[in-house]
């Protein structure tokens, strides 16, 4: 068997299904007119390939959640032993898969943050983890940062800080009863901050305004995500998260880490708050917990808050809660992960590879502004010009503003590495099984792409 699997390449029948998919299907986030996906043939490890035979780096790990990589065969084998067993049992029965899926996330998760509820993913995930804050507290509103992504459905793009939420509130989709405050950001201080204990001093004297503005009885939760993933990949400076534990302590709220896209090992930890020793009451999670290989999410709920509910019914559920093909999937997905020293691994060239690669190439490059990350979740922020930290292309650009950065990802792809990119920045997300060799392929191909962006840059 060649390593494009048999039969292929097969231009012919990619084409047949690309002309399938533009008359049929409906994608996300896009105008329909403009839709133009690149039929895949198949997937491997870090690597994807198409119809023609073209095989890409998947720096992206599909959206940011093939933690494992692809076709971790482990995973595939649990998944179709569970098939042989029972597809699926309703929640209301008990099944080894699922009680074991929630022993283990539990086991993982720090504190006393002992009860999972599964749900299908990250954003329904954030919808029950925000009712059940408000139903504890018996308070209605919820704080979300600016500059912040917690999924598609009604509360959870409500919660979001980025112009994904704009069309959603101008469509009466957004879920109201949520006020927004800045997090640190010290590369665009909004609060004049030079240096990190500045920034983080003042981002947590800033989120206190907030509450006391809103009114501390009126707020049941504030949600963050641990890392900001698609909106920047803005590490946390040190002392933030244990601040914000404190506010959240001190005002009676409910302290939401959405770790939707940051937990299971995509920043060298099983959990991001892991890096700071911080415990929530609520950690939402998704993607990595089975590196998607069947839909799963789920909230893990402090003994406190499970307690709310011990004589209260909770008013929230899903037919598809705790799928035993999903919850087979995360059993053998978090087991291999710890027999082969995964997380341990993205950790590593997070420290090794690509922070000292991409520091090296942000010298050489004048459109790099910052580069920042840890473990294998990585950004790079382009600009027009590093005195002045003028985006490369701005925030919320459409169309043919975004030319630039549009320019370097055809250039990482044509080189056969696919990124993720966001308005002015490109992201380095590739599976936490990254080797060396792939990840240095991977830098190779971006400090070429990066050339096009220096065309638009203050040189020196
Ligand atoms: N929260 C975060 C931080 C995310 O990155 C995402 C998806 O990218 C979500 C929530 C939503 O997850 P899902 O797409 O599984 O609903």
């Amino acid at each position: 068997m060649s390593q494009l699997g048999p039969g292929l390449p097969d231009p012919e029948e990619g084409e047949r299904i690309r002309a399938l998919d533009r008359a049929h299907l409906f994608h996300s986030w896009a105008a329909q007119g403009s839709v133009n996906p690149l039929p895949v043939a198949g997937a491997s490890g870090r690597h994807f390939w198409d119809y023609t035979g073209k095989r890409y780096l998947d720096f992206a790990s599909q959206f940011i959640n093939s933690n494992i990589g692809h076709g971790h065969p482990k995973v595939v084998d649990a998944i179709k032993a569970q098939a042989d067993r029972i597809c699926m049992i309703a929640s209301i029965f008990a099944n080894d898969q699922r009680s074991e899926a929630a022993r283990l996330i539990a086991e993982l998760a720090p504190g006393d943050l002992n009860h999972v509820f599964f749900t299908n993913g990250g954003a329904d995930a954030n919808e029950h983890a925000v009712r059940m804050a408000r139903m504890h507290t018996g308070r209605p509103k919820v704080l979300s940062t600016y500059r912040s992504y917690h999924g598609g459905t009604s509360t959870a793009i409500g919660l979001t800080g980025d112009p994904r939420r704009w069309a959603n509130e101008n469509s009466g989709s957004a879920c109201g009863n949520i006020a927004h405050f800045f997090g640190p950001y010290l590369y665009r201080s909004h609060f004049h901050a030079t240096v990190e204990e500045e920034e983080c001093a003042r981002a947590l004297a800033h989120l206190e305004q907030v509450i006391a503005f809103e009114g501390p009885s009126t707020v049941a939760a504030i949600v963050l995500e641990t890392i900001v993933g698609t909106a920047g990949i803005l590490v946390p400076p040190q002392g933030y998260l244990a601040g914000v534990r404190e506010l959240c302590d001190r005002y009676g709220i409910v302290f939401i880490a959405d770790e939707v896209m940051s937990g299971f090992g995509r920043a060298g930890e099983w959990f991001a708050v892991d890096h700071w020793g911080v415990t929530p009451d609520l950690i939402t999670f998704a993607k990595g917990v089975n590196s998607g290989y069947v839909p799963l999410g789920g909230v893990i709920i402090s003994d406190a808050i499970h307690e709310t509910f011990r004589d209260i019914a909770y008013p929230g559920g899903l037919t598809y809660s705790g799928h035993p093909l999903a919850c087979a999937a995360a059993v053998a997905t978090i087991n291999t992960m710890r027999d082969e020293g995964i997380v341990e691994n993205a950790a590593r060239i997070g420290k090794e590879v690509l922070g000292p690669g991409l520091r090296e190439i942000a010298a050489r490059h004048p459109s790099v502004g910052e580069v920042r990350g840890m473990g294998v979740f990585w950004a790079v922020e382009l600009v027009r010009d590093r005195e002045t930290r003028e985006m490369l292309v701005p925030y919320a650009a459409t169309g043919a503003q975004n030319r630039p950065v549009d320019e370097v990802v055809a250039a990482c792809k044509e080189q056969g590495m696919w990124p993720v990119y966001n308005y002015n920045r490109i992201h380095l997300v590739p599976p936490c099984t990254i080797t060396d060799e792939e990840a240095e392929e991977g830098l190779a191909i971006l400090d070429k792409a990066l050339d096009a962006a220096d065309e638009y840059a203050v040189s020196g």
